[in-house]
């Protein structure tokens, strides 16, 4: 372990790779009750089967490793994770583990509003919620089935119940709302919430062609600076991972931007993830993965557990090259 105590070091690929690993994303489920446009089809998802999937004995025993590593945050996502039963049992399990640093939740929002209070009760203390427009009928586009009513109720629900400011994740795409990113960072003028525009990433199998919905970084930002200012660097969020953070001049909130695409952040990466089916990976893209359930199950080998955090994290490529074949939903985004 590190002296720091926050960080997994990789000292295996020389001074200029060691890597500080500061969060696990948890990806509870594969299941969702939307379909994304660019997420995942709308028929003909192969879901795991239940049996694959972790339970949440066997990830508080991957979390207690990563614990034993300096890794202290945790991130729940899937899918869509207020769909896993109970999800405040996991919660309350990653709170009660010594050491344990900031848990948040992302979420589509859906389910949000009756579950915020158990949530931040349980022992979360954030959440970002996806939320690409404002305009109901696009939100209905985007999502295939969503309801933009609810997820804006979810965000106020979790706001009220000191689960706030919500972060706000907003993918890009070129047809369906570009028009719209100056009108919603404008909300963070006198909202405190962080908006963060995502540039679309082509994996597994989107029903976006990448080429026609794509949009990069620069002309998002072109676009918001044209109709409100020049945006000014502000300082990262707790868990904000590899985001760049400004803000309009003046405002209450943030306004961050994932580039993934037009300037990929690897060096910087911090976090390392967790499949439902126990595959640790190193990134979202490319690296490999590293099958975890053998040494959760049928018993466990904490020394094994220990040393494939080691092991993956000497997998986290510098770059990333390829784009796998797996969903977003299925890796946990
Ligand atoms: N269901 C939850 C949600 O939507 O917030 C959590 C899981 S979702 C996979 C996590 C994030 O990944 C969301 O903010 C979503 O917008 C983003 N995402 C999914 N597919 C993407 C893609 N192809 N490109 C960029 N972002 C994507
Ligand atoms: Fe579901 Fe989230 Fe993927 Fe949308 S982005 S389909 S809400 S997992």
């Amino acid at each position: 372990m590190n002296g720091a105590g926050s960080a997994l070091l990789s000292e295996a690929q020389g001074p200029r790779d060691i890597r500080y690993v500061r969060t696990l994303r948890i990806s509870v489920t594969d299941h969702c009750n939307y379909r994304c446009l660019y997420c995942m089809p709308e028929e003909g998802m192969h879901w795991l089967p239940k049996a694959e999937i972790l339970t949440y004995e066997e990830m508080r025993e991957v979390a207690r490793a990563a614990l034993s590593h300096g890794i202290r945050d945790f991130k729940l996502t899937g899918g869509e994770p207020l769909l896993r039963h109970d999800l405040t049992t996991l919660v309350a399990m990653l709170r009660g583990l010594d050491g344990c640093g900031e848990i948040s939740l992302t979420t589509n929002g859906h389910l949000l509003a009756e579950n915020a209070t158990r949530l931040r009760t349980a022992g979360v203390d954030r959440v970002t919620v996806s939320l690409d427009t404002l305009d109901p009928d696009r939100f209905r586009e985007v999502t295939r089935r969503g309801d933009l009513a609810r997820v804006l109720d979810g965000m106020a629900a979790a706001e009220a119940c000191g689960l706030g400011p919500v972060k706000v994740n907003v993918v890009v795409m070129k047809s369906l709302n570009l028009d719209e990113v100056a009108a919603i960072a404008a909300h963070t003028l006198d909202n405190r919430r962080t908006v963060r525009f995502i540039e679309f990433m082509p994996l597994g199998r989107s029903l976006l062609r990448d080429a026609d919905q794509f949009v990069p970084y620069d002309e998002i930002r072109r676009r918001i600076e044209t109709a409100l200012g020049p945006l000014e660097p502000a300082s990262h969020d707790a868990g904000s991972g590899p985001a760049r953070v400004f803000r309009l001049s003046g405002a209450a909130g943030k306004i961050g931007f994932i580039h993934a695409m037009s300037a990929p952040f690897c060096s910087t990466c911090n976090r390392l993830r967790l499949t439902p089916d126990g595959q640790l990976r190193s990134c979202l893209f490319d690296g490999g993965e590293i099958d975890v359930r053998p040494f959760v199950r049928p018993t466990l080998d904490a020394a094994g557990l220990h040393q494939a955090f080691l092991d993956c994290v000497v997998l986290k490529p510098d770059a990333h090259q390829h784009y796998g074949n797996r969903q977003m939903s299925q890796i946990g985004g």
